[in-house]
């Protein structure tokens, strides 16, 4: 039986604005922290997530679009 494991969908969540990106068309590009893969709407957000990644994971910092 196939296992439709979440990395497969094309569908990921901006962990900056929480805006749904589309993994194989994502404007703001990928980036790779603590070995996981995030992919931004923009490159603001990409920016953004770059100087404080963990403010981000944590849920302390987001940005509202
Ligand atoms: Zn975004």
């Amino acid at each position: 039986m196939l296992k439709i494991i979440g990395s497969f969908l094309p569908k990921m969540t901006d962990p900056v604005c929480n805006m749904n990106v589309n993994r194989f068309d994502a404007n703001g590009g990928v980036y790779v922290f603590e070995s996981t893969k995030y992919y931004f709407c923009g490159t603001g957000c990409n920016k953004a997530f770059q100087k404080e990644p963990k403010e981000y994971l944590l849920g302390n910092k987001k940005i509202e679009m």
